[in-house]
């Protein structure tokens, strides 16, 4: 039998952290920031839309894409992300769908984790049996955020302004995942979650 979990979490919460864990311990996860920026490299299937939307300032003059112009666009104007993620969100959920139905047709047995930063805004949650939201609180993700990504104050709360409220995200989710702490304690957390799926 299938198991899929559900990953998610506000930008700077730590779910890249807990999903790389995740990985390090061999189980099978599905990663969609991954599969977008696999449509949105050089000759990637999205670039054409993004190009009709957002014009040449967000490409460099070799064609491939200028993330950090998009970026600055894109994560200060909610209208423009909305733009942005119709040019990618959903090509990357069929193909989110299309990884699950191989697996099942192959009578993939186990648990595969879906590491989903949108999840619950494109309702993917009714592909998971059961959901984990990883947080902390805003002032903790503001300092780690700074420290992680080297930029200002400003640009941070901007990416940070633009997302569901974890509030929400809670109240939808199986599990929470506490990362107001150390490493030791967020890995704590992940190993009880993967006992309780017989991972480990
Ligand atoms: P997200 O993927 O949710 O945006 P990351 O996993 O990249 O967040 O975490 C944000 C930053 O905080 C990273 O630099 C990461 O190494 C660091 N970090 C994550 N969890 C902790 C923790 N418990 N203690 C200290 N630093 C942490």
């Amino acid at each position: 039998m299938m198991r899929i979990i559900g990953l998610t979490g506000g930008i700077g919460s730590g779910k890249s952290t807990v999903s790389e864990y995740i990985r390090e311990k061999g189980i099978k996860t599905i990663d969609a920031d991954e599969i977008s920026r696999n449509l949105t490299k050089k000759d990637g299937a999205a670039l054409p839309a993004i190009r009709k939307f957002f014009g040449e300032q967000v490409f460099f003059e070799d064609g491939t894409l200028n993330r950090k112009a998009l970026g600055n666009i894109v994560f200060s104007d909610r209208d423009k992300l909305k733009l942005l993620e119709s040019c990618t969100t959903e090509v990357v959920d069929r193909i989110i769908r299309k990884e699950l139905a191989e697996l099942k047709e192959n009578d993939f047995n186990g648990v595969v984790v879906l590491d989903i930063p949108l999840l619950f805004e494109g309702g993917d949650q009714v592909l998971c049996d059961e959901t984990w939201v990883v947080t902390c609180s805003y002032d903790i993700k503001v300092e780690r955020l700074l420290k992680r990504d080297n930029t200002t104050l400003e640009a941070v709360k901007n990416r940070m302004a633009n997302q569901m409220s974890d509030e929400d995200k809670i109240k939808l989710a199986t599990y929470i995942i506490d990362n107001s702490f150390s490493l030791d304690y967020l890995y704590t957390q992940i190993e009880l979650l993967l006992l309780k799926n017989n991972c480990i």
